[in-house]
C-alpha cells in the first residue's frame, strides 16, 4: 500500500490537485495531477497521469454549475478509483496569506482556520476560496491530516525595513505592511537553485516568477530580502490582469471623480488591467505575442519595461545581482520575453546566450557574461508537498 499526499490549490473558480507518492524512487513522485475548472460556468474535470497522459475527463452540461464541495467530491472519486493501492495520508494545500503569525506551513486544524479567516480582508480574492477545501476535508474526514502553507511566509526573512511602508504607526500596526506573494514558488526556486546553479544558489539573486501573477524576489544566500508585491498581490509587476504598482492617488482620483466605490475600483484593478487592460486584446501572454496589432505591442513593451524598472530595485535592495532566474507560465516558456528582458537588462551585465534561451536553459547566459541568467521550472504543489510530509509524519501511523 503506498502512502499519497493529496496537495489542493482552490481558486475562486477552479481546483489544481496533485497527488505524491511519499516514497518515490527520489522521495515524492508525482502520481497524478489535473484540476476542476469554470466551477460556476461550465465545469470540466481534467487529469493526467505523471507522464502527462490523460487519465480521466469529465464535462458537465451547458449551465451546470459546480461548487467546491463537489468538485472536492469529484476529486476524491476520481484518486479513489484510479488509485488503486493508495492510502491517503494527508493533505496539503496553498493559502496565500498567512499574515504576520504564520511564517511557517502550519497543521490546519479549526482554529488555526479560524485564524486563517480573519486574515481575509488582506486576499479578499484569494483567501476564503484557499480555505474552503480545507473545511470540506474536515467534514468529509475529520481525522485527515490537513496542511495550510502560505503564499507570504517565505518572505518573513526580510528586514523591517524591507516589509515598512511610510505609513504612520497605528495604521502599521493593524496589520498594513508589505507581505509579498509567490513564496512557494521562491522557496522551491531556492530549494533548486544549488543542485543547479550553486553560484546564484549562494548569490545575489533574482527571480521573476512571470504568471498570471508575476513579481520579483531579491534572494540573498537563498533568502528572502525584497519582493515587488507588497500589502496584496496587486502591486509590483504589470500582470494578466492586474495593474501592479499605481500611484494611489490614482485610487483616490477614481473615487472622488468617477464615483467608483471599493469593489468597482478592486475589479478594475485585479481583472480589467495589466496586458488584458491596456491591449484591450487579452491577459494572455501567448496571444498577445502571436497579435499582430499595436494595442498588444505596446502592452508588452510596458511589460518587459516594467520587470526592467523593478528589476533595478531588487538589485539596490541586494547592493549588486549575480543572478537573474525566470520561472512560471511565461518566464518558463517565452524564449521571447526573456530575450526582452535580458537585452534590456544588459547595462547590469546580463549577455544571453541566444541558443540556450530558445532551448529554455537552464543557463541561458554566455559563460563570459557578468550576471548569469537562468530558467528553473517552478514546482509549487512540490512544496506543498514536502511542507505537509514534514509536519505530518508520524501523525497517521
Ligand atoms: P498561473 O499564474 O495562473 O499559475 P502560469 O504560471 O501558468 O499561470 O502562467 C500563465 C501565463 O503564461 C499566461 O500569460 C500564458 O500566456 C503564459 N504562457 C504559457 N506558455 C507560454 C508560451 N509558450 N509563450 C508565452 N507565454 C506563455
Amino acid at each position: 500500500m503506498a502512502d499519497v499526499i493529496l496537495v489542493l490549490n482552490a481558486g475562486s473558480s477552479s481546483i489544481k490537485f496533485c497527488a505524491f507518492d511519499v516514497n518515490g524512487p527520489d522521495g515524492l513522485a508525482l502520481v497524478t495531477h489535473g484540476q476542476a475548472e469554470g466551477l460556476f460556468s461550465s465545469p470540466r474535470f481534467i487529469a493526467f497521469d505523471a507522464h502527462g497522459q490523460k487519465t480521466g475527463e469529465h464535462a458537465w452540461g451547458d449551465g451546470e454549475k459546480l461548487r467546491h464541495a463537489e468538485a472536492i467530491a469529484h476529486i476524491a472519486d476520481f484518486l479513489r478509483s484510479h488509485g488503486e493501492g493508495h492510502r491517503l495520508v494527508a493533505v496539503g494545500h496553498r493559502v496565500v496569506h498567512g499574515g504576520a503569525r504564520f511564517t511557517q506551513p502550519v497543521l490546519a486544524t479549526a482554529d488555526v482556520v479560524a485564524e486563517l479567516d480573519t486574515l481575509t480582508p488582506l486576499a479578499p480574492l484569494h483567501q476564503p476560496h484557499n480555505l474552503k477545501p480545507i473545511r470540506i476535508v474536515a467534514e468529509r474526514n475529520p481525522s485527515m491530516p490537513q496542511v495550510a502553507c502560505f503564499d507570504t511566509a517565505f518572505h518573513a526573512t526580510q528586514a523591517p525595513l524591507a516589509q515598512a511602508f511610510a505609513l504612520p504607526e497605528s495604521v502599521t500596526k493593524m496589520g498594513v505592511r508589505r507581505y509579498g506573494f509567490h513564496g512557494l514558488s521562491y522557496e522551491y526556486i531556492a530549494s533548486a537553485l544549488p543542485r543547479i546553479a550553486p553560484d546564484a544558489a549562494a548569490g545575489r539573486t533574482v527571480v521573476a516568477h512571470l504568471g498570471n501573477g508575476a513579481s520579483l524576489c531579491a534572494m540573498l544566500d537563498g533568502k528572502s530580502v525584497a519582493s515587488t508585491m507588497g500589502f496584496t498581490a496587486v502591486d509590483g509587476l504589470m500582470m494578466g490582469t492586474r495593474t501592479g504598482s499605481l500611484d494611489p492617488g490614482v485610487v483616490l482620483y477614481l473615487f472622488d471623480e468617477l464615483g467608483m466605490n471599493a469593489r468597482e475600483i478592486e475589479d478594475l484593478l485585479y481583472r480589467r488591467s495589466g496586458l488584458l487592460g491596456v491591449s484591450g486584446i487579452s491577459g494572455d501572454m501567448r496571444a498577445l505575442l502571436a497579435a499582430d496589432d499595436p494595442r498588444a505591442r505596446f502592452a508588452i513593451d510596458l511589460y518587459v519595461y516594467r520587470i526592467c524598472r523593478e528589476l533595478g530595485s531588487m538589485a539596490a535592495a541586494l547592493h549588486g545581482l549575480d543572478a537573474v532566474v525566470f520561472t512560471a507560465g511565461i518566464g518558463e516558456h517565452s524564449a521571447e520575453i526573456r530575450r526582452r528582458v535580458c537585452d534590456e537588462a544588459r547595462w547590469w551585465g546580463i549577455e544571453l546566450d541566444d541558443a540556450a534561451n530558445e532551448r529554455g536553459g537552464p543557463r541561458i547566459s554566455t559563460a563570459s557574461s557578468k550576471v548569469s541568467a537562468w530558467v528553473v521550472l517552478t514546482n509549487e504543489e512540490l512544496m506543498i508537498a514536502r511542507h505537509t510530509l514534514a509536519l505530518t509524519q508520524g501523525a497517521s501511523t
